[in-house]
């Protein structure tokens, strides 16, 4: 069975990605097994497919051998494509009749510019739709045994980028300390000592559990579980690299009891 008709199976029919049409999907946080059914509709059926450099190279491996890859990476720090060049690139694509497959990393909206990519589209009257993807801040906590929500400790879950739009004003970490919710921060890495001061300052206690997941669902995944004081220091001393998410709050703690249970219970086996 070849990738469209084991979709067919599963799904009655898989969507059709037409020429001239684009998918403004995600692939997932990396590991191929969290991409979803229509993102592989789409690569089965794309002509091209235009992706960030957080998709993982499996991933990329399930397409269309007849596929043409284009690289099209924005990573802070690293030489990256201009925004208005990537968006140019696809309405072209789009306009040379071909399916255009959109490929970001984790969900395509979630601090990744698919809303902006949309808009552009949309003006240029090419037809897209989005194809969401499980992202990376609910993967890595899954990653972590952590859950997003516990009864009675949590009510919200706060997702935020560690920067914000260039030249924009600073955010309100305090406003964010006082909801007393659980703050999974993307892109944080660089500014957690910031970050965490500011959230202190704001009123949250330095000893709120919180963690760091690199590389979530990867091979080469790291975990450290630390306390908002702490954490900026620990990672830098144990040389954590991004990709990483950060969560801070009380549901961090759930991963301890959860890591107990399952080894008591391993030993009673
Ligand atoms: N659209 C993506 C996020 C893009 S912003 C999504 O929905 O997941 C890029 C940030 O995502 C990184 O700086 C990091 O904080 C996070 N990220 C992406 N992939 C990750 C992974 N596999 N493990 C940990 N963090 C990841």
């Amino acid at each position: 069975m070849n990738p469209l008709e084991a979709l067919s199976a599963l799904r009655g029919a898989f969507p059709v990605l037409k020429p001239g049409h684009v998918w403004l999907a995600g692939a997932g946080p990396g590991d191929p097994g969290l991409l979803t059914l229509d993102a592989l509709a789409g690569l089965a059926q794309a002509d091209v497919v235009v992706h960030d450099a957080l998709v993982d190279e499996r991933v990329l491996a399930l397409a269309n051998p007849r596929a043409a890859l284009e690289y099209a990476g924005k990573r802070g720090g690293k030489p990256s494509t201009v925004q208005a060049d990537i968006t140019k690139r696809l309405v072209e694509l789009a306009r040379e009749n071909k399916r255009v497959l959109r490929l970001k990393g984790g969900d395509p909206c979630m601090f990744g510019r698919g809303g902006e990519e949309a808009v552009a589209l949309a003006e240029a009257g090419i037809p897209y739709r989005f194809v969401p993807g499980v992202t990376a801040g609910m993967a890595a906590l899954s990653a972590a045994s952590i859950p997003a929500t516990v009864r009675r400790v949590n009510q919200a879950v706060i997702f935020v980028a560690g920067h914000g739009s260039e030249g924009g004003e600073e955010f309100d970490w305090a406003s964010l300390a006082r909801t007393g919710q659980p703050i999974v921060l993307y892109m944080a890495m660089h500014r957690l000592d910031e970050i965490a001061g500011a959230l202190m300052r704001g009123g949250l206690a330095g000893d709120t559990p919180a963690a760091a997941i690199a590389a979530a669902t990867l091979p080469e995944q790291r975990i450290h579980v630390s306390s908002l004081e702490n954490l900026a220091s620990d990672l830098r001393a144990q040389h954590f690299e991004p990709p990483a998410i950060v969560v801070i709050g009380h549901i961090v703690a759930e991963r301890e009891r959860l890591l107990g249970l399952l080894a008591d219970s391993e030993a009673a086996r």
